[in-house]
């Protein structure tokens, strides 16, 4: 009697033990192990139930995927342990936000989705919005302040018409646009979008062989020394010549070419390019050898041959480190990444300077600038432009001049337009300016003449409007 009643102890304890082995099971297979949220699967099936299950009331169901901004340079540059504490943060905030009849699941990656049954139209965009919110607050993670932003994408359709699968692939449409169009949004999905989707492929492929075929060109903006107005350099600018579409700007390019990392070959490109044309300008004017501005973005500093490449391209065109500087637009978290720091130090130590481009529109502060080999930096135009309206604007521009030059930093200021302004900044003791006031993105022989005269801008009309001539139209893109 006694072996049996211990048999079937045995055996409850077995199959509690079975059926625990089974629940965990189940719930690896329908949770993500990192943030315990329903992952893609249970998502997809509690998709597929809501429809099914409402289909007769008319009622409908919404899809938002969330993808967080630039998540790869923060996990890059705070490491990966750092990074999965951010997702679950991430992920425990967005839960936190949401209504008791919303799914919220995690895809992988960076990528959320949540999923909201009935409701109007209106409704989703608002649990966007609200998920937008509350990701503007600082994370902090080892001690740190972390900033994020993220893009939400918008399915929605009533229960009868819908299918899970378009319904996430429209929201993965709509996600898409939301990022082209800028971060830090939601976009709704429409029919149109998958055809911006196919056009965005096209030209991604035609950009990809843009380079060979001989399509990209440089225009360059001179760069005048405000206390006497003569051009000391310029700063390339890339222009891609398309076969249909025309002369394209960065703004239609720049951005794909980031997130597709075709910059990478782009700017190799610009970079080979700029030296060379810099040391033709030297040739033709040896007393004043010019600087040449070249812009790089995160992503080619993040590459481990960047350094290696600019050595062989100053190399290649026998330039001189010192007339090459590099224009990096600001970003909070890049400067943290172990890469970028060792390769801003090593091209410091060659003797390229290094510049810091839209200074005042990210999160970067003079005391970070401190820490870091830069050289330079280039109030952005933003600020340029408020001058003679806002005082704050005043007040801004001349702080940050005192501050840079205790520092020891060279101040540029963009988008000069107007005398006023230039008189306005030359008094503030800006070092360097660059604007329409001055000179338009130019042709290299247009720059050239300017160089070997040794100009001072603005100077009667002329210099300026011969670029039209040599068939480069004006660049007007910020
Ligand atoms: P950026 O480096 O801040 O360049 C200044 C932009 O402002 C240029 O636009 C220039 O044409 C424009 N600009 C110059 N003066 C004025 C002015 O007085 N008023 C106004 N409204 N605009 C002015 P562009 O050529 O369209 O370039 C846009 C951005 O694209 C650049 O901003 C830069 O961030 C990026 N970019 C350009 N070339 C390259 C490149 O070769 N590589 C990379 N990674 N980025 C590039
Ligand atoms: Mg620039
Ligand atoms: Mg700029």
């Amino acid at each position: 009697m006694a072996a049996a009643a211990d048999e079937v102890v045995m055996i409850v304890r077995n199959v509690t033990e079975r059926k625990g082995a089974e629940n965990r099971l189940a719930h690896l297979a329908f949770y993500d192990p990192l943030t315990d949220l329903p992952n893609r699967r249970l998502f997809f099936d509690r998709l597929t139930a809501a429809i099914t299950s409402g289909s007769r009331r008319g009622a409908a169901v919404a899809v938002l995927f969330l993808d967080v901004d630039g998540f790869k340079l923060v996990n890059d540059s705070l490491g990966h342990v750092a990074g999965d504490e951010l997702l679950v943060a991430v992920g425990r905030r967005l839960a936190a936000t949401l209504g008791p009849d919303t799914l919220l699941a995690r895809f992988g990656g960076d990528e959320f989705a949540v999923l909201v049954a009935g409701g109007a139209a209106a409704e989703a965009s608002r649990v966007a919005e609200r998920l937008l919110d509350v990701l503007r607050f600082p994370f902090v993670v080892e001690g740190r302040e972390t900033f994020l932003s993220a893009s939400v994408g918008i399915a929605r359709r009533t229960l009868r018409l819908a299918d899970p699968h378009d319904l996430l692939r429209d929201a993965d449409t709509a996600l898409y646009e939301a990022k082209a169009t800028g971060r830090n949004a939601y976009a709704v999905f429409a029919p149109r979008m998958r055809t911006a989707v196919l056009a965005r492929l096209e030209r991604e492929t035609a950009l990809r062989g843009a380079a060979e075929r001989g399509e990209l060109r440089l225009a360059y903006q001179p760069k005048v020394a405000l206390a006497t107005g003569r051009v000391v350099g310029a700063e390339a600018l890339i222009r891609w010549e398309h076969p249909e579409l025309g002369l394209l700007h960065p703004a239609e390019f720049i951005r794909l070419a980031e997130e597709t990392g075709l910059i990478v070959p782009l700017g190799r490109w610009v970079l080979r390019e700029a030296c060379r044309q810099a040391r033709a300008w030297s040739d033709a004017a040896p007393l004043h050898p010019a600087l040449v501005c070249v812009n790089v973005s995160a992503r080619q500093l993040r590459e481990p041959g960047f350094v290696a490449e600019a050595v062989a391209a100053l190399a290649d065109a026998g330039l001189d480190a010192g007339c090459l500087e590099l224009e990096i637009t600001e970003s909070t978290v890049m400067w943290d990444v172990p890469e970028v720091r060792h390769a801003l130090r090593d091209l410091h130590t060659l003797g390229v300077a290094l510049a810091i481009d839209d200074f005042g529109t990210g999160h970067s502060s003079l005391a970070r600038l401190r820490r870091l080999p830069v050289d330079a930096l280039k109030i952005d135009r933003s600020f340029v432009a408020g001058l003679g309206r806002d005082p704050g604007n005043l007040a801004i521009v001349r702080a940050v001049t005192v501050l840079a030059h205790e520092l020891g930093l060279t101040v540029t200021a963009e988008g000069v337009e107007t005398a006023e302004q230039a008189a306005m900044l030359r008094a503030l003791g800006v070092d360097r300016a660059q604007g329409y006031h001055f000179a338009r993105p130019l042709v290299d022989e247009a720059v050239g003449e300017l160089l070997a005269r040794e100009a001072r801008l603005p100077e009667r009309a002329g210099a300026a409007g011969g670029a039209s001539a040599h068939g480069m139209p004006e660049a007007s893109v910020g």
